[in-house]
């Protein structure tokens, strides 16, 4: 059975490869197509809105099953921002959006830094069935960005339950973070969506 993954990020398409490919999905992704894959506008408020939006554009234009997440940072103080923004949060680079958050949470002590990464994923289906999925994985924003080379994005300022992001391996962090707990979550949920 085909399965098309509606992203362009190619960490998020290796992933999700990881877990369908052994469930014996041929897994199809932008570069299989023979036309242009067009970007979905994400105007959803929530992120498994925006996830649903990306899959329901890869079902639209492959037919096929289609698969899309969303993910970003919610921080408490800051009443759940940079949230669904959290890519476009300081309209420049990782850096960029790191140095607004740490600007944001100046002189905020410690226990009201606290903060969690969310991911979403959506699943949608030719005969109009659909799901979502939530991965969480709570922490707190450093006061200056960590040393260390591991993870992205917001990485360098999150500090998980198991230290921080940047100073962790791959599979560490797949083991806690919210994508690794979405995607096994969505690996439960697709087999119950197949068996019917
Ligand atoms: P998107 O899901 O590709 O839209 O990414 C959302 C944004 O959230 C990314 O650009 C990152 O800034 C941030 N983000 C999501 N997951 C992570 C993570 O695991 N580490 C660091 N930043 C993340």
């Amino acid at each position: 059975m085909k399965i098309f993954i509606a992203t362009k990020n190619a960490k998020k398409l290796k992933e999700l490869k990881r877990i369908l490919e052994p469930m014996g999905f041929e897994v199809l992704c932008e570069k299989d197509l023979d036309k242009p894959f067009l970007d979905a506008v994400e105007d959803g408020t929530t992120f498994e809105e925006n996830a649903l939006i990306k899959a329901k554009s890869g079902l639209a234009q492959t037919g096929f099953i289609s698969v899309a997440d969303d993910s970003g940072i919610c921080v408490d103080y800051l009443g759940g921002a940079p949230g669904i923004y959290s890519a476009r949060y300081s309209g420049g680079s990782d850096q960029d959006n790191n140095n607004k958050l740490l600007k944001e949470l100046e002189n905020v002590p410690m226990e009201k830094r606290t903060a969690y990464y969310v991911a979403a994923i959506a699943c949608v289906f030719p005969d109009g069935r659909e799901f979502t999925v939530r991965g969480e994985c709570h922490g707190h924003i450093a006061f200056s960005e960590q040393k260390g080379e591991g993870g992205f994005g917001y990485d360098p300022l999150f500090i998980s339950e198991i230290g921080p992001f940047s100073q962790v391996t791959d599979e560490q962090k797949d083991a806690v973070s919210h994508r690794g707990r979405a995607i096994l979550k969505f690996k439960e949920e697709l087999k119950k969506y197949l068996e019917v």
